[in-house]
């Protein structure tokens, strides 16, 4: 059989059978079956339910998880909570997402300038995109 380029590494490899798509790397593998499952959540009703219910069940057996992961996690955690707020905001506002990033005035900036430093998550608010980190750190004006 031909060899052909994983959708994953793009590592050219040779398929066990016409249906293989994804090499046998196990990384490779995860992905393939996180995109299963995620069109498998979008097109069956009953396995998405059952796929919650399983959750709950784990979740009840495992009541510390999120607790635990918040406290070993605390960037991913701030990250969520800024996300969380978006999401909350864009459900207050769904046709407007302006409201949600506002308009500063250009001469409002000078006095924000030293309150804006610090990291952010940078939010797409109309391309299904992820959320990209950025750090804005305020320079002095009479660095070279
Ligand atoms: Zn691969």
């Amino acid at each position: 059989m031909e060899s052909v380029p994983c959708p994953a590494c793009s590592t050219f490899f040779i398929p066990r059978n016409k249906s293989q798509s994804f090499c046998s790397e196990p990384g490779c593998q995860r992905i393939r079956k996180a995109l299963w499952q995620k069109q498998k959540l979008a097109s069956d009703p009953d396995y998405k339910g059952d796929q919650r219910l399983s959750q709950k069940k784990w979740l009840k057996n495992n009541p510390d998880y999120w607790k635990y992961y918040r406290r070993h996690n605390p960037e991913k955690a701030a990250r969520n909570r800024s996300l969380q707020k978006i999401r909350n905001m864009k459900k207050q506002h769904p046709s407007k997402p302006s409201k949600i990033i506002g308009i500063a005035k250009m001469d409002a900036r000078r006095s924000m300038m030293q309150s804006l430093s610090g990291q952010y998550w940078l939010v797409p608010t109309v391309a299904k995109m992820d959320a990209v980190k950025i750090f804005i750190v305020s320079i002095p004006v009479n660095s070279p």
